[in-house]
């Protein structure tokens, strides 16, 4: 083997060179076939190598494939925006356009820091997260996420903001309804305002359902509606962290949305180009933006590569497709088949505690013990085993560690494109079943469980 000269996530592994993919399937270039079980970083939300996506891209970089935002804007992008504004809800009607999820955070919390200063407040410039929380790997985004693996080694480097806890029903405390605990963990966040001061609090982020960190958590009933109250009090902004659950993932447009509560911003990623191009964008309301207007009149925020025609137009080919595919309802509807297979799982096997999710987003968590729902050491490396064998067996399935011992489970995305279809899901669910199976075994033969 030639040596690499490409810095890879774990050095020294050697990783199967991708050739090529259609649908929900990957092929490596000894003829390997993956289900691509987690639209590789819940990513490639409509498939792989469709035609309409590829075709627009062609079409626009024949034209143009960059201008600089500064000099230009463009049909595409400008289409891309009123797509957005009729996507959105309430007057999230603005869109700032970026090429990653951690920049759509940070510009979302630039934006909320501006927003206040415009008015003549210099002092609400902090941001309140949760502690089951990612919002990106970039300083800024990651002062707001409490992906305590990822932020280790940069805690002196990073803002101290308060973060809270957020709801995780698995393990909700008993005695407690669902509901009840869902007001208890929304309540938090006024606590912590008024711990902060409201006048130093510029904004609250937090994912619709929770991702990286736990798998797929989706909150209490009323949970949300609560968070949007206790801003609207305390005169904070809301952030939804739509990253990983926007455009149609869960079964709506957007995870807000199963709620009916409109947030203030929504930033997007992932699945807004579904992996064609880099392509984020954090959405603004009417409000925010009139307020800017009026005052400095431009946004401190953009990159080189924010607004460019080529992945606006892949994007909106992306959006395009999924409403003529009426792929939202499809992610809903085939979201709930494969969330019911997942719990077929937990009733069947020891190690998986709860099966969860939204949509075409479900997560499964591991447990020594299901009675106690006792968790994993990290160190035992759970889900990263089951990750791995499925890997092996050809079912592609993405990590959701918190990274505390004891307080969240190992857990796994299930997230497949929101085209797959209920055979391909039995299939999928076959592989996974025996990967987590073969890892039962596995633990067993060392007396861990
Ligand atoms: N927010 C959420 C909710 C995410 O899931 C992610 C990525 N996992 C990000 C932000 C960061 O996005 P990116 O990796 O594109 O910077």
């Amino acid at each position: 083997m030639e040596r690499s000269y490409v810095i890879k996530p774990e050095l020294g592994k050697t990783y199967p060179v991708i050739s090529h993919g259609k649908g929900i399937y990957l092929y490596d270039k000894e003829g390997k076939q993956y289900i691509d079980g987690c639209s590789g970083a819940v990513t490639a939300l409509i498939g792989h190598a469709v035609d309409e996506v590829v075709d627009a891209m062609y079409e626009q970089a024949k034209s143009i494939s960059f201008a600089y935002r500064s000099h230009f804007s463009s049909d595409a992008v400008e289409q891309l925006g009123k797509k957005l504004a009729e996507w959105a809800p309430g007057s999230l009607n603005w869109t700032f356009f970026v090429s990653s999820g951690s920049e759509a955070t940070e510009t979302a919390q630039k934006i909320a820091i501006q927003y206040w200063q415009e008015q003549g407040n210099f002092t609400k410039n902090r941001i309140i997260s949760r502690w089951m929380s990612y919002h990106g790997i970039t300083m800024g985004a990651l002062s707001m996420s409490g992906h305590v693996l990822r932020r280790k080694r940069f805690v002196p480097l990073l803002e101290d903001y308060p973060a809270i806890t957020g709801p995780y029903p698995y393990r909700k405390p008993e005695g407690l309804s669902l509901e009840e605990y869902g007001m208890q963990c929304a309540n938090e966040l006024e606590t912590a305002i008024l711990r902060v001061g409201p006048e130093q609090v510029a904004a609250f982020i937090a994912e619709p359902v929770i991702g990286a960190t736990a798998g797929a958590v989706v909150p209490p009933p009323g949970y949300f509606q609560r968070i949007r109250e206790i801003c609207d009090k305390y005169n904070v902004l809301f952030i939804a962290d739509e990253v990983m659950t926007g455009m149609g993932r869960t079964g709506k447009a957007f995870g807000i949305d199963h709620w009916g509560v409109v947030p203030d911003m929504i930033t997007i990623g992932k699945g807004m180009s579904a992996g064609y191009t880099p392509m984020a964008a954090t959405i603004v309301t009417e409000e925010i933006i009139e307020v800017i207007q009026k005052g400095s009149a431009s946004i401190m925020a953009g990159h080189t590569y924010s607004a460019n025609p080529q992945s606006a137009a892949v994007s909106l080919a992306v959006l395009n497709y999924i409403e003529k595919n009426n792929l939202i309802e499809k992610s809903a509807e085939n979201g709930a088949y494969l969330l019911q297979r997942l719990q077929g799982l937990a009733d069947e096997l020891p190690l998986v505690g709860e099966a969860r999710g939204l949509g075409m987003l479900c997560g499964l968590e591991f447990v020594k013990n299901k009675q106690t729902k006792e968790t994993f050491a990290l160190s035992e490396n759970v889900s990263a085993k089951v990750i791995a064998k499925a890997f092996e067996k050809g079912l592609l399935v993405y990590p959701a560690v918190g990274g505390i011992d004891g307080v969240a489970g190992d857990s796994v995305i299930l997230a497949p494109p929101i085209t797959i279809t209920q055979e391909e899901i039995d299939t999928l669910i076959g592989i996974l079943k025996e990967a987590i199976e073969a890892v039962s075994q596995e633990l067993q033969q060392k007396a861990l469980i």
